[in-house]
């Protein structure tokens, strides 16, 4: 699997105008590399491939990369080993991530390789990841399970009174108990008028009757995301949470239905945005409709007005529209999907009908 990768990767080497990568960024490098550990670096030229780690990787490197010869660097500089590789390979022009790198980094790269040109990657194997093997499909469907499984086990445990933090505590360590490694990023669990902020992370604040209650989480399971959001009443819905809930469920549903290759990401926001829209919300419907998952949370292709992406089989992406109306609540519901070559599978599989607890 990682072969392939890594042969892809190199096809765009002439295209970009390098003979050489540095790989720094975890995800990239694990990715490239099948490390699950950080702090390394992979060199890969067009018929070479470098691992560098130190003493506390060598031996999990060792055991995981294979067909790169394994480097293990003595403090204090990485510097001189990447910059020893550089000139015994005769690299002249070496692609570089350049939204990875910090500064400090970059001014130690142009100081160590000076006369080497250093070249942006722009994204280019994150274009590669945009694509998901069956192997990915599989990690990030398991994720989904683990995270749907927790949402009918928080049903149960979420009781008025409780605070926002308990049920995102709860969530993790259900979530862990059933395989992930961890949340794939902080629970959004927010409550009442806290239900407006999109971004609401589980506060102090206690879930109280008559409070929508937004709950957007996913785990992390081999290294892949899922993320899923379900927006739920705690006591009985009023008419004005029913039909808000109903128009943001229409616009996922109808936005769903859409799904299937070659289709413009653009185009899949427009339907969810238009309905939304008409029924009077739509400037409380602020961001995109969805985004790639994978190794990382966020990744494309961009499910938005601007995005220029195009549905391909193979990639995941989120269908998550909302309205957030301040001082008052908010809805979103989203769901994890697979574009297939008929459509589409949904990977969240939680109900979607209103839950009134
Ligand atoms: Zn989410
Ligand atoms: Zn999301």
């Amino acid at each position: 699997m990682v072969e392939k990768r890594i042969a892809m990767f190199r096809q765009q080497f002439d295209t970009i105008g390098i003979d050489a990568a540095l790989i720094i960024s975890d995800v990239n490098r694990n990715y490239l590399t099948g490390f699950t550990g950080d702090e390394s670096f992979a060199i890969i030229t067009k018929d070479k491939a470098f691992f560098i780690t130190d003493s506390r990787y060598t031996e999990q490197a060792k055991n995981e990369v294979k067909n790169f010869e394994i480097i293990e660097y003595k403090a204090p500089s990485v510097y001189d080993y990447i910059k020893k590789i550089v000139i015994d390979n005769g690299i002249k022009r070496i692609g570089f991530e350049e939204d990875r790198i910090n500064f400090l980094q970059y001014m130690k790269f142009k100081e160590f390789l000076e006369g080497i040109e250093l070249v942006k990657l722009d994204g280019a194997v994150e274009k590669l990841r945009i694509i998901k093997d069956e192997d990915e499909i599989e990690y990030i469907s398991k994720a989904a399970q683990i995270a749907d499984e927790a949402f009918l086990h928080i049903l149960d445990f979420i009781k008025p009174n409780m605070k926002e933090k308990d049920v995102a505590l709860e969530l993790e360590f259900f979530m862990r108990q059933k395989g992930a490694s961890k949340s794939s990023f902080d629970s959004i669990v927010a409550s009442g008028k806290r239900s407006s902020l999109p971004h609401g992370v589980a506060s102090d604040k206690v879930i109280e009757k008559g409070d929508f209650l937004t709950l957007d989480f996913g785990c992390l399971y081999e290294g892949y995301c899922s993320d899923m959001t379900r927006t739920i009443v705690i006591g009985k819905a009023d008419d004005r949470q029913k039909e808000i809930y109903n128009i943001v469920l229409e616009a996922n549903e109808a936005a769903l239905k859409a799904i299937r290759p070659n289709m413009a990401c653009c185009e899949i926001d427009k339907i969810a945005r238009d309905i939304i829209t008409n029924k009077g919300y739509g400037d409380r419907f602020g961001h995109g409709l969805g985004h790639g998952v994978g190794r990382e949370i966020h990744e494309s292709p961009r499910v938005s007005v601007l995005s220029k992406d195009v549905l391909e089989v193979g990639m995941v992406i989120t269908d998550e529209p909302g309205i957030y109306i301040p001082e008052y609540g908010g809805v979103r519901i989203e769901d994890l999907i697979l574009v297939t070559e008929d459509g589409y599978k949904v990977l969240s599989k939680s109900p979607k009908e209103l839950i009134e607890l």
